[in-house]
């Protein structure tokens, strides 16, 4: 019976997948006896990449034997317990087409980067991404579990000679410890749960004595790939450097299984909140429904549906990658139509660099002075009528309170709307309106362009360049 004919016969998609699983555990590893079947260490030397490994499990297409076949790839490696939810009669497979390589993933196309999110741009040491600023991402390792076709990291990942020393992770440590705005440290690789436990937990410990790094949060696809690896060793370990985050990465339903949910269960039971992090690919989860199965299966073993992104212009990406209206089409789908917790965040991750921005579907339909008009999911509009005396300033008293923040990175439309800067000009933009022209009697005073009460911290007027601003150039010391 295949999937339909089963769902026809009232056993869900969930079922049928699982027994399938079963099926193909029995006939290609039945002699492997249980224990070393949930023994994590086993599992990852027992991974398959080659052909022949493949073709045990699965009727190998043309496609993918020349995806095998091709010299230069990236890595393949897949776990066998993530090999069992393939299905190995369906070529289109969502679990399958994640981890197995296709000829066309070698082709070029328009805006394909190797680095497409700049990360080694805005790393000062390497492996230590710092684009926001009170966060930074902190790649530990180049290992996974199995690797993703569609890896965003595909330049590094998968390359054990491209690894980080323990002089590196050294390096990055202190970086973090010279850098006291950074309160939120997120691990990812590679997958650092892949690395050796003890330097795991030694990594761990060394952030954790770290004062100003007030959360840690790792990004792993192990417990999709590899959930025998969440022992209770490892939620003992993980218990002792609260409070810490992980997110997940599954991005069709197909990949949740008993033995998720066991990994999940003991995450969550060890005090871990988790969400999930999907990337909308093409011929594997760009489809409302498949979006919606997955988040609900997801919400129901405690794992909240954190970003879904828009696939980057990496290089081995471009037949994964859909439009972004494919996106907002989910976010459509699934916003109001089924619990806000169970609907993730949807964006796209600025391609040069410069960080996330989510996307979504306008609900504001207009707006006038104290009104607002507003649709909701099922089309349905209204007006929500703002107060006329409302007063911003009240508050002042209460926030003065609170420590501003100082740090770099804090421009943007948040500080023309508080009023610490009047205007925000693209590169050259003072040069280019400058026109060559000669310092002259109209220009010689810029304090005529420097808005009155804007920019709390006034450094004068006569700015940085020998060029006069059009604009008032007193607002640069803010951003730079
Ligand atoms: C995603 C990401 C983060 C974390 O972003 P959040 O929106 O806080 O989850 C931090 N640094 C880099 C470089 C990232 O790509
Ligand atoms: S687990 Fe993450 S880092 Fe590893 S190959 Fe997949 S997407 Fe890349």
């Amino acid at each position: 019976m295949n999937s339909v004919e089963m769902q026809a016969s009232g056993t869900s998609a969930m079922q049928v997948w699982q027994a399938q699983a079963m099926e193909t555990r029995q006939r290609v590893w039945g002699d492997v006896p249980d224990e070393k079947w949930n023994d994590w260490r086993w599992q990852l030397s027992h991974r398959l990449n080659s052909l022949e490994d493949l073709s045990r499990v699965m009727e190998l297409t043309d496609e993918e034997i020349e995806g095998l076949s091709a010299p230069d790839k990236f890595r393949v490696d897949i776990t066998p317990y993530f090999a069992t939810l393939i299905d190995p009669t369906d070529p289109k497979c969502p679990v399958r087409r994640q981890v197995m390589p296709l000829g066309r993933e070698l082709r070029a196309f328009t805006s394909m980067m190797e680095d497409s999110l700049a990360e080694d741009a805005h790393s000062p040491v390497p492996g230590l991404v710092h684009r926001y600023p009170d966060r930074v991402l902190m790649l530990v390792t180049t290992q996974c579990a199995s690797y993703c076709r569609y890896c965003t990291r595909s330049r590094i990942v998968g390359d054990s000679s491209a690894n980080f020393s323990r002089q590196e992770h050294e390096a990055q440590l202190d970086y973090i410890r010279r850098t006291p705005q950074i309160r939120d440290v997120l691990i990812s690789g590679g997958d650092g749960l892949t690395m050796p436990p003890k330097i795991l937990d030694r990594l761990l410990g060394d952030l954790r004595a770290i004062p100003h790094v007030e959360i840690v949060r790792i990004g792993s696809r192990v417990p999709v790939f590899l959930p025998q690896r969440i022992d209770d060793e490892f939620c003992a370990m993980i218990r002792k450097y609260h409070p810490l985050w992980i997110n997940i990465h599954v991005n069709h339903p197909r990949e949740i299984t008993p033995e998720l949910r066991e990994a999940c269960n003991r995450l969550a039971d060890a005090g871990v909140p988790l969400g999930n992090q999907s990337v909308l690919l093409a011929g594997v989860n760009d489809s409302v429904h498949i979006q919606r199965l997955l988040v609900h299966e997801l919400v129901k073993m405690r794992v909240r549906p954190y970003y879904l992104y828009q696939c980057d212009m990496v290089e081995g990406a471009g037949h994964f990658r859909t439009t972004v209206s494919k996106g907002i089409e989910i976010i459509e789908g699934l916003r109001g139509h089924t619990s806000g917790y169970a609907v993730p965040t949807f964006v796209v991750d600025a391609p040069g660099g410069g960080g996330k921005i989510p996307v979504m579907p306008n609900y504001v339909l207009s707006q006038a002075p104290g009104k607002v008009v507003l649709r909701n999911y099922e089309g349905f509009i209204t007006t929500y009528t703002e107060p006329l005396d409302y007063d911003p300033l009240e508050i002042r008293h209460l926030e003065s309170q609170i420590p501003r923040r100082t740090e770099a990175g804090q421009e943007g439309i948040a500080s023309l709307l508080e009023g610490r800067q009047f205007a925000i000009r693209p590169q050259g933009f003072d040069a280019t309106h400058a026109r060559g022209g000669e310092m002259h009697r109209l220009r010689a005073d810029s304090s005529k362009w420097q808005p009155f009460l804007v920019g709390e911290t006034l450094e004068g007027t006569a700015g940085g360049g020998d060029q006069p601003a059009i604009e008032a150039p007193a607002q640069n010391g803010e951003g730079e």
